[in-house]
C-alpha cells in the first residue's frame, strides 16, 4: 500500500484545484486510463455546495456525525459543508495544493496525510469516502489493509460512510447481457493519471465495487454493509459498521 503524498510537481488535480481557488477559473483538468477514453473533470464540480451535490453526498453527510473524518477532501467541499451544519471534522489529502486550497477556504482541520500512513492513528465516529470513496483502496487486494486500516481509526460504534459504483454497464451487450471475463482482474479495478497544464501524475489505482463484492470482503474483516440509497445510475451509498 502506498503511504505517501505527492510532491506539487506532480500534483495536477492539485494545481487545478489551486487555480480555480485563485482566479475562479481553470484550464482543464484531464484524466486519462488504459481502459477508457480520455475524458475531464469539470473543476468547478470540485468546488460544489452543498445545494450542488448529488443525493447520495448530501445523505452522507447528514448521517456524519461524532468526529468526521473527510478522506481525500479535495477542494474542501464536504468539510465546508459539515463545518456550516455545525459538525466535527478533519480533512486529510496527500495533495499539498489541495490541503493549501482548503485551509484557504476555512477547513478548521485540513492535514497533508496519506490515509495508509502507519503514523496517522487518531479516532473517528464517522470516516466519509465520497466521490467513488472506494477508489482510495486502489485494488481488491488492498481490502485486508484498508479494513484493518479502518479498525485502527474508527472508534467501536463508529461507521464508514462511502459511495461507488458498479462498473457492469461498461460491459453491458445489446441484448441486455453483460460480457465479463470472470477469469480476468475485477472489473472495477481501473487505472488513471491526470494531467493538468503541464503537471503530469503518475499512474494511480482507482477501485469502483459493486455493493455485493464490498459487503462479502467487508463480512470477512468483521464488518456489517447496509445499502443507504442508491443513486440514478449503478452508484450507491452504504454505511459500513464494525459487527
Ligand atoms: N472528496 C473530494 C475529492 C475527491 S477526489 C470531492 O468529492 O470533491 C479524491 C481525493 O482523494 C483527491 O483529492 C486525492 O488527492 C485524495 N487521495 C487519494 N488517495 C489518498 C490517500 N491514500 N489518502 C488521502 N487522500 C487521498
Amino acid at each position: 500500500m502506498n503511504t505517501s503524498v505527492l510532491s506539487k510537481e506532480k500534483d495536477p488535480m492539485g494545481t487545478a484545484i489551486y487555480d480555480y481557488f485563485e482566479h475562479q477559473e481553470s484550464s482543464k483538468l484531464k484524466v486519462f486510463s488504459s481502459q477508457f477514453d480520455e475524458d475531464e473533470i469539470p473543476v468547478k464540480t470540485l468546488f460544489r455546495s452543498f445545494s450542488q451535490m448529488p443525493i447520495l453526498e448530501k445523505e452522507a453527510l447528514k448521517m456524519a456525525s461524532g468526529k468526521i473524518l473527510d478522506v481525500g477532501g479535495g477542494s474542501g467541499c464536504h468539510s465546508l459543508a459539515l463545518q456550516e451544519m455545525g459538525k466535527e471534522v478533519r480533512a486529510i489529502d496527500i495533495s499539498p495544493l489541495s490541503v493549501e486550497t482548503m485551509k484557504a477556504r476555512g477547513v478548521k482541520q485540513a492535514d497533508l496525510i496519506n490515509l495508509f500512513d502507519p503514523t496517522f492513528t487518531d479516532k473517528f465516529d464517522t470516516i466519509l469516502l465520497l466521490m467513488n470513496g472506494s477508489g482510495i483502496i486502489g485494488k481488491l487486494e488492498n481490502m485486508a489493509d484498508f479494513f484493518i486500516k479502518m479498525k485502527q481509526l474508527l472508534h467501536p460504534n463508529g461507521s464508514i460512510i462511502l459511495d461507488s459504483s458498479d462498473l457492469k454497464y461498461l460491459f453491458e451487450d445489446e441484448d441486455g447481457s453483460f460480457l465479463i471475463d470472470i477469469a480476468g482482474d475485477y472489473y472495477g479495478e481501473v487505472d488513471f493519471h491526470m494531467e493538468y497544464k503541464e503537471v503530469k501524475g503518475d499512474d494511480f489505482d482507482w477501485l469502483y465495487i459493486d455493493f455485493q463484492t464490498l459487503s462479502l470482503y467487508a463480512s470477512e474483516y468483521g464488518f456489517a454493509t447496509e445499502l443507504i440509497r442508491e443513486g440514478k445510475h449503478y452508484d450507491y451509498l452504504a454505511r459500513i459498521t464494525q459487527k
